[in-house]
């Protein structure tokens, strides 16, 4: 007799008692779906540098580099749970074919969920489970690491020792000591940034969040005064309807002249073409952007390997624009690529599909949408 036909009864049982204690009502279909340990996961979007830590964690899943989006939703059929990334696309009609796949479950290996459309996946019985916190620090890390670069013309320095130009005329920078960055976003990747830079640089730090906390360690103000303010400004937010496109002309032009402008959250909350008429102006010195409002068509992808027709088919003038400034710094989502972060990421997306299958009652951060209740249980 197999091991998994032996697991089976035991894991329905476990569902079963969770139910008695009286947790969340699951339907029948769905504990069916979710009590079997011979659950089977596809993943999108695996990339090389997952593979000491996610495939070790989900040795059994099905490992592919294609992305996620109704071309690939297909690879999908016989799977119950699909792992994604950030770039993948699980808007509403990749949701109701993943739904007429038999998928039950998706996976994010990541913590915003913008990406999929939650409601639909509720509609088509399908749970949602994300990563809600991999070593935040490693983002913030990163965020100021590129206003660093950025302030002392880091990346100019590299391209001119490759020229053989050992010249200082264009590189002069200012010390960040006694400056003020405002921090927009003061979760945990936010409140990381704005320690860094007070007790390592010792910056004034301003901050600006709809639900301020006790122990963000600068001074809250409005949206205007920090931008008013503010000499570099860090972005750490979600992408939700209200802080889409957050960053445009009119907020631009709320700008000290010469700010430095970072994005390491989400690419829509900055209007790309009207941060380069702000380079263009000098309200914006610098832009460090790990994050682009078009990357899902860009990163994770090699165009030198493309021919010509294919490349120009996904061509991106803005972008093209900013890789030609020099006073521009553009890395691929790369914020969060640590080996700390990796190893919470498959640790969580293989502990999230355990509980899945297990049947075990769904709840905490970890939740986007529990499938089996019927309520909105959406987190924000
Ligand atoms: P978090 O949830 O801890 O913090 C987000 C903060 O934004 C919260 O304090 C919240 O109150 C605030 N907020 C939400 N909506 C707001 C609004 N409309 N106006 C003002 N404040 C608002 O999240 P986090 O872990 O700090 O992550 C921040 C962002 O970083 C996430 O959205 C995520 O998409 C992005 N991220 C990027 C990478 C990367 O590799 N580049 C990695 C992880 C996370």
């Amino acid at each position: 007799m197999s091991s998994s036909v032996v697991r089976a009864p035991l894991i329905a049982a476990r569902a079963s008692r969770a139910r008695a204690r009286g947790a969340r009502r699951l339907s029948s279909v769905i504990v069916a779906a979710r009590a079997s340990s011979d659950a089977r996961c596809f993943v999108f979007s695996a990339h090389r540098y997952e593979d000491e830590t996610l495939r070790r964690a989900l040795p059994n899943a099905t490992y592919s580099s294609a992305r996620l989006s109704l071309d690939t939703a297909s690879l999908a059929q016989g799977h119950d749970a699909v792992c994604v990334f950030v770039d993948d696309d699980a808007r509403g009609e990749v949701v109701d074919a993943l739904a007429e796949r038999g998928v039950k479950l998706i996976l994010l290996r990541c913590a915003g969920f913008d990406n999929v459309d939650c409601e639909r996946a509720r509609e088509r019985g399908i749970s949602v489970l994300r990563v809600p916190a991999y070593d935040p620090l490693s983002i913030s890390e990163h965020a100021v690491a590129m206003m660093m670069s950025l302030n002392r013309h880091l990346c100019a320095s590299r391209d001119r020792l490759r020229m053989g130009n050992f010249t200082l005329d264009g590189l002069v920078g200012s010390s960040m000591r006694g400056k003020t960055v405002g921090v927009v976003g003061t979760g945990k990747i936010g409140r990381g940034v704005a320690e860094i830079l007070k007790n390592g640089f010792q910056m004034r730090v301003l901050g600006y969040d709809k639900f301020e906390k006790d122990d963000f360690c600068g001074d809250y103000v409005s949206l205007d005064e920090l931008l008013a303010r503010s000499d570099v400004v860090s972005l750490h937010l979600p992408l939700t309807p209200e802080t889409r496109g957050m960053i445009c002309v009119e907020t631009i032009a709320k700008m000290k002249e010469g700010t430095i402008l970072i994005n390491t959250s989400r690419g829509l909350l900055v209007d790309a073409r009207a941060a380069i008429d702000g380079l263009y102006s000098g309200r914006i010195a610098a832009l460090g952007l790990d994050v682009y409002e078009n990357e899902n068509r860009l990163f994770f992808k090699d165009f030198s390997s493309m021919n010509t027709n294919e490349r120009m088919l996904v061509w991106d003038e803005t972008m093209a624009i900013l890789g030609s400034m020099p006073q521009v710094l553009v890395t691929p989502h790369t914020a969060f690529l640590t080996y700390e972060a990796l190893d919470e990421i498959a640790k969580h997306t293989a502990e999230n599909f355990r509980q899945f299958c297990a049947g075990e009652r769904l709840e905490g951060a970890n939740v986007v949408v529990d499938a089996s209740v019927s309520a909105a249980s959406t987190t924000t």
